[in-house]
Parts: structure tokens; sequence; C-alpha cells
């Protein structure tokens, strides 16, 4: 099962985190796609969606903010109306364009964004630009849940007890504290031992606590089991996200998983050469985008008629690897 999947933008970014590990991934995975309407292989994406019953689908970025994509508003719509009912669209911002782009960000049905600091300078300092947004104001105006995600670095880990205390004071449900990523030190070496908080439980393996009301969350991704289909700026879908290391190309996968219901693995194809996983889906000849809301769609996974389509439609049509979370986007 696959938990969710990643639209990704790329282009010029708002912020200029020194951290960004945007900037780690291969760069033809950040072409330039923020003035692209439809993004690249969209509609490939949303056939995998209805296929393996994805129900949450994230707009992200590689190396920028997805409020930053022109066509935000249009993309929502499309989504709104060609992802199966019930999918939660969710947005992993900065922030910095959720006050002025209001309208649009509440029409996700939740937000995750990024802030690491009330400080002025430690905001600046950890995200390379000046004036934190107006966490106050997002979470005023906002009528969606949102979740606060902070990193936490030697930078801003002296502020904690005060972060904590804000956070909780504006309201905010759901704070998550993030390693960066490569942070070989424990909680325990990172967090400081006099703040106190109540464990709760845990969530995908990472601990949840209680402070005062408010669910804090210590998320390493490294730690993280969950999957992802992640559509790239220049169109490559792939279940990996972090596309760095060009020598781990998994070839048995590549090479022994036959083409099922229009999904082919290209081991052989330029990207592959650059080390991943490549999905993609193609059309048996003559039929159209096999999910509903395509324009002149016949059939979807969904309402497969004969009973090979349907066991097509049940069943995972390439192998799915379960690893760490690692948004380069930090949301
Ligand atoms: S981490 Fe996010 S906000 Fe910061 S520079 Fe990278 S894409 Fe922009």
């Amino acid at each position: 099962m696959v938990d969710f999947a990643n639209i990704l933008f790329s282009g010029r970014c708002n912020a200029r985190c020194p951290y960004c590990i945007g900037r780690q991934i291969d760069p033809p995975l950040n072409e330039d796609n923020l003035d692209r309407f439809p993004p690249t292989n969209l509609e490939r994406l949303i056939a995998i969606i209805w296929q393996q019953h994805i129900r949450q689908v994230i707009l992200t970025g590689t190396n920028t903010d997805p409020q930053l994509y022109r066509h935000e508003e249009k993309l929502l719509k499309l989504l709104r109306e060609q992802t199966p009912q019930g999918t939660q669209l969710v947005l992993h911002t900065n922030g910095r364009l959720a006050l002025r782009k209001i309208e649009v960000f509440n029409r996700y049905d939740r937000a995750s964004v990024s802030f690491p600091s009330f400080n002025p300078l430690t905001y600046r300092r950890m995200m390379g630009v000046p004036n934190p947004p107006d966490l106050k104001a997002i979470l005023q105006q906002a009528t969606i849940p949102v979740k606060v995600s902070c990193i936490l670095t030697d930078d801003n880990v002296g502020e904690i007890d005060e972060f904590l205390e804000r956070c909780q004071k504006l309201g905010v449900q759901r704070l998550v504290l993030r390693k960066l990523y490569g942070e070989r030190r424990t909680w325990e070496m990172l967090f400081p031992s006099h703040v106190k908080l109540d464990r709760t439980g845990d969530y995908r393996g990472n601990p949840v606590y209680c402070y005062q009301g408010m669910e804090v969350t210590l998320w390493d991704f490294q730690q993280t089991e969950s999957t992802s289909i992640n559509l790239f700026s220049n169109g490559l879908i792939s279940d990996q996200y972090l596309l760095t290391h060009p020598k781990k190309v998994n070839l048995k996968i590549l090479k022994t998983t036959p083409p099922q219901h229009g999904i082919q693995l290209h081991g052989d194809s330029a990207e592959a050469k650059h080390g991943f996983n490549l999905l993609r889906l193609v059309d048996p000849p003559g039929q159209s985008p096999a999910y509903p809301g395509a324009p002149g769609a016949g059939r979807s996974p969904a309402t497969a008629e004969t009973g090979k389509d349907r066991k097509a439609a049940r069943e995972p049509t390439f192998p799915i690897r379960r690893e760490g979370r690692r948004a380069a986007h930090p949301g």
C-alpha cells in the first residue's frame, strides 16, 4: 500500500535555507515547472492514485515552495475533479505566501507550515531570508487544520522552551519537531533534558508527546517508514524521493518485474541511468487514460469489467519498498 503521492515543484524559492536538500537531488529532477500546467505526467500519477487506492496527495517542492506554482488554484480544481472522492489534498509550505494566497490555502484539506523560529534573527539564519511569516495570522485565517513543522538544529534548539510555549498559546494543535536530514544525534542528545513532555504514543515509529494539550511529534525521516509515489518536476514518477545516488539502481526490480496493466518499468531508459526505479504508465494502444474523470476515459481500475482486469486493479503492479520519507521541503 502506498501512503501518499507527492507532486513536486521545482524552481526559484522564496527562501534560501542552507539545509535545503533539494540541492542534493539530481539536477534533471529540478527542472523549473512553476509555470507549467498541468505538471508533466500528472495524468499518469492520477492513474496510479486510482490504481493504488492512494487517498492523500501532497503538493510540495524539491527546491521551491508549492505556493509559488502559478497554477496552484487550477491544479487543485483538477485534482478535486480527477482523483477519487475523499482524496485529501495537502499543502507543505514554508508559509511565506500563505496570507497573500489565503483563499487558495484554504482550498486544501490541511496544510503543514515550516516555521523554525519566532525570532527574526534565528529565522533568517535558518531560512536564509528575513521576516518570518505571521504564524498567528495564518492560524487565525486558516479554515483548515494547520500543522506546524519545525526543523531542530543548533540554531534554534536553545529557544525550544519559548517556541513550545508560543505555539501552544497561538492554539497550534499539532507541532512536529524534525531532525535535519543526516542528523546523527539521538533525540536525547539533541533535545534539552530540562524540557519535559508527556509521551502519549507513537506515529510511524516516531514518539508523540503532549505539551499542555498540544500534540508534539519528534520526527526522524531516517527512522520513519512510509511509502510514497513522487511526481518530479520533469515528469519522472518514482517510489523514491531523494534521488541522488546513481549507483543505487535496483536492477533486480527493473529487470524482473513484468509490465502489467499498463505500467512498465523502463530499466534501460535514460532516466534509469540516474539510478532509480522509474515507473511509467503506458496506455494500451487505442485506449484512453484508465481513470475516471479523464477526458474520454472508458474504464478505470475501479470499474474494470473483466475478472482479469479486476485482479489487475486490486494488485500492486510494481514493487513498493518501504523507506524513510525524506522531505526536501521542510513541510
Ligand atoms: S527547504 Fe523549502 S523553503 Fe527552504 S529553500 Fe528549500 S524549498 Fe525553499
